[in-house]
């Protein structure tokens, strides 16, 4: 079923990897995708454990007129065209007049971010406005909850550059649902952990409890968080401009939650609530409710708070918490919650470079061996760096540039 002595070896089933063995076999090559999980998708994988799809990672189809996934996902939902925000201020609704101070203090963060472009780069805590009445709401939810990283620890350069503009999609199915979908047919071998990979030779040797599978050339689409802790073994180690590239693309944090819940709330669906940050509550979470018209509401917990929670049973607690805060005594039912800090395959959900360190994602998509080991994903796109059209992008380009026999 799988070739015995492919083209290529592409390690991990996430959108990168799934993104390689499609354009490998648009070009007539061979390839096998070593998987360590029993599942493909990867960061982007959706269930409908709660009767409804719920995607564990990535949500939303971001900057959907430059994504290349957008055609794949005809039945997505211009989430910005139909959901309002509500703001909660810790014991009231937000009024128009405090939605629109809100929205005036977003748009001078993103005019600070985009200044501090050019010149040396500093992180995004030392470029952006304080003291104002919402620029700590403004910091918390652009870093914490979008970037999944406190602004203290955020390049300027890194972010400015990844932050495309244009709308936001959510698929009726996912956008695990549509990875998963655009893998059918391709030779993926689940519960195929690589434990090490010998590129000394003139091929490459992928070695683990699977056995060993030699192959022209390896693309390698693990986060590299997963790289960081040694999750793969390299012989010779990789040179000091990948280790290098690696440590200064640590993952940042975000995980998610659902409960279904048999009343609307007030809310309509689609639409999404934040809160303000406040002494008693500095770190609050996120929601979107009602997805698709579907009984779940499900939410967001970034930064530091997702480390220390380590998602799972304790996020799900905080989240009660804070519903209840908002909502009074609303009839949760069934939940679940992501933990991607603390799963091996992951160790969070996507890279963020150090300060001064924004060149790190071109240096760790250089090539080494003569092209014959790669490294694609999330982390080495310049434009989309952290989401799955990076990742997606990045999986065509390596495989665009592995050399025919
Ligand atoms: C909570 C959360 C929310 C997100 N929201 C969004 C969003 O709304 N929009 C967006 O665009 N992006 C979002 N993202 C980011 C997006 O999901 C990722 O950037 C993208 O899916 C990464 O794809 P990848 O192929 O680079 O890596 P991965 O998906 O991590 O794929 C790598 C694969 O390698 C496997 N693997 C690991 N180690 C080994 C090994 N030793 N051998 C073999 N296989 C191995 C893993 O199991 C995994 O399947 C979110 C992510 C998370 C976690």
């Amino acid at each position: 079923m799988f070739p015995s002595d492919p083209d290529v070896v592409v390690i991990g089933a996430g959108a990168a990897g799934i993104a390689t063995a499609r354009a490998l076999a648009a070009r007539g090559l061979s390839c096998v995708v070593l998987e360590a999980g029993s599942r493909i998708g990867g960061r982007a994988h959706a269930c409908t454990t709660l009767g409804a799809v719920f995607d564990h990672g990535a949500t939303w189809l971001h900057a959907a007129e430059q994504n290349a996934l957008t055609p794949h996902a005809p039945d997505a939902v211009n989430h910005d065209r139909i959901r309002e925000r509500h703001f909660w201020m810790g014991d009231a609704w937000a009024t128009p007049a405090e939605l629109a101070a809100f929205q005036r203090a977003d748009n001078a963060y993103h005019a600070a971010v985009a200044r501090a472009a050019s010149g040396p780069d500093r992180a995004i805590a030392d470029v952006i406005p304080h003291g104002g009445p919402w620029d700590a709401t403004v910091a918390h939810w652009q870093g914490a909850q979008i970037q999944a990283m406190e602004v203290e620890h955020l390049s300027a350069h890194d972010i400015a550059a990844n932050s495309p503009d244009g709308s936001n999609l959510l698929p009726r199915e996912g956008v695990g649902g549509v990875i998963a979908r655009l893998a059918q047919g391709l030779p993926i071998r689940l519960d195929a952990r690589v434990e090490s990979l010998d590129w000394s030779g003139p091929g490459i040797i992928a070695q683990g409890g699977f056995g060993t599978l030699r192959a022209r050339a390896a693309i390698i689409t693990v986060s590299t968080g997963v790289l960081a802790a040694g999750g793969i073994r390299f012989t010779p180690s990789l040179p000091a401009t990948h280790a290098q590239a690696v440590h200064d693309l640590p993952l940042a944090l975000l995980d998610k939650f659902a409960f279904r819940c048999p009343d609307r709330l007030g809310i309509a669906p689609f639409h999404s609530v934040r809160c303000r940050v406040t002494p008693a509550r500095p770190r609050p979470l996120s929601f979107v409710f009602w997805p698709h018209e579907a009984d779940h509401l499900f939410g967001f917990a970034g930064g530091t708070l997702a480390w220390e929670l380590g998602g799972g049973d304790a996020l799900i607690e905080h989240a009660r918490g804070e519903l209840r805060h908002i909502f009074g005594n609303p009839p949760l039912g069934a939940a679940l919650a992501t933990s991607w800090g603390r799963d091996p395959l992951f160790l969070g959900s996507y890279s963020q470079a150090r300060v001064g360190a924004a060149g790190a994602r071109a240096a760790l998509a250089q090539p080494l061996a003569n092209g014959r080991l790669m490294f694609a994903g999330e982390a080495t796109h310049h434009g989309m760096a952290g989401m799955v059209s990076g990742a997606w992008a990045e999986g065509e380009r390596a495989a665009q540039a592995i050399q025919p026999r």
